[in-house]
């Protein structure tokens, strides 16, 4: 009887542990992550450029701007999108470089994308670094080598943070309408805390900050009086705030965004004794990839492509190698 028991419990041990043993041990990352070129990287903050693989410098983009605790297809789209970005910049594609730098890219989102070093994320991840490199660096090497591309070619791969409901076509936000990224129903980012937000003035204070815009005329004595009764003179086709009536004039929905520093241009508000209270949908401008919602179309089961081509529309996923 005590045999049995043992053999019983014996098995019950196996089968607990040897999945867990098992799982320990991951397939090594390849050497070479991606397409073997060399980039010339101009990190902002040592004032510096350093060469690095094309696959190292992709790790390093995923990790700034994305959440490494996203999904692994959220993360293998944003890896497709950042390899696009680098390709229109490397100059041994033919790209531009980094206008403002001596080199292919820059770590600065102002200029080219945001890039961390290891030394950087490794600050930023502590304990975790170890499982989150290995898992972005996967997102990169198990899409080795492809871009986004429209009519064959390379496409401006635009994204932001949470669309809030739907994304915005890139017409609205730039002079130039580009067919892939027009705006599209997005109900995927409901997870992000930066669905709604509000965020609160004294009218005083919001009057003193349009004020400082430049392109603002009238004086704050005025905007204390005509900014709580401000109203919307234009929305965009996807009911963001286009543009304002303050007093006689028309103000822009992007400034007003920039200077009091809503999270986007999708905002209502309510005046409440002399507060001024704003409550905006979505974080950035709206165009392109939504991440929170490729990470919750990832969790509803859309594989990298199939995120791709939601936010960009009548896009292909090409594989570029590196020039002879
Ligand atoms: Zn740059
Ligand atoms: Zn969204």
């Amino acid at each position: 009887m005590r045999t049995v028991i043992f053999a019983v419990l014996f098995f019950v041990l196996l089968l607990i542990f040897v999945p867990l043993i098992i799982g320990s041990f991951k397939t090594p990352l390849p050497n070479n992550l991606d397409v073997d070129i060399m980039v010339k990287v101009w990190l902002e903050a040592e004032s510096r450029a350093v060469n690095m693989r094309l696959g190292d410098y992709l790790v390093g983009v995923v990790a700034a701007e994305m959440p490494a605790s996203f999904n692994h297809e959220a993360l293998r789209a944003q890896a497709v999108a950042a390899r696009t970005y680098a390709y229109r910049r490397l100059k041994l594609y033919g790209g531009s470089g980094c206008q403002k730098n001596n080199a292919d890219v820059c770590s600065s989102f102002r200029c080219c994308q945001a890039f961390y070093t290891k030394e950087e994320l490794k600050k930023r991840w502590g304990s975790k670094y170890n499982e989150y490199y290995y898992k972005i660096a996967k997102a990169v090497s198990s899409t080795a080598g492809w871009i986004i591309v429209h009519n064959n070619l390379p496409i401006d791969p635009l994204f932001h943070s949470t669309c809030g409901g739907h994304t915005e076509n890139s017409g609205e936000v730039w002079q130039k309408d580009l067919p892939y990224l027009q705006g599209v129903e997005c109900e995927y980012c409901q997870n992000s805390p930066k669905y709604y937000q509000t965020k609160q003035f004294t009218v005083s204070q919001a009057a003193a900050l349009v004020a400082a815009d430049q392109s603002m005329v009238l004086p704050v004595a005025n905007l204390k009086a005509t900014l709580p009764r401000m109203s919307v003179n234009k929305r965009t086709a996807t009911n963001r705030v286009a543009e304002l009536k303050i007093g006689s004039i028309v103000y822009k929905g992007v400034n007003l965004r920039s200077v009091l520093g809503l999270n986007s241009t999708w905002f209502t508000w309510k005046l409440d004794g002399d507060k001024i209270i704003f409550t905006t949908r979505g974080y950035g401008h709206g165009v392109g990839m939504c991440q929170y919602g490729a990470n919750g179309l990832a969790q509803n089961g859309y594989k990298c492509q199939d995120i791709l081509k939601y936010y960009y529309q009548g896009v292909e996923i090409k594989k570029i190698s590196a020039p002879k």
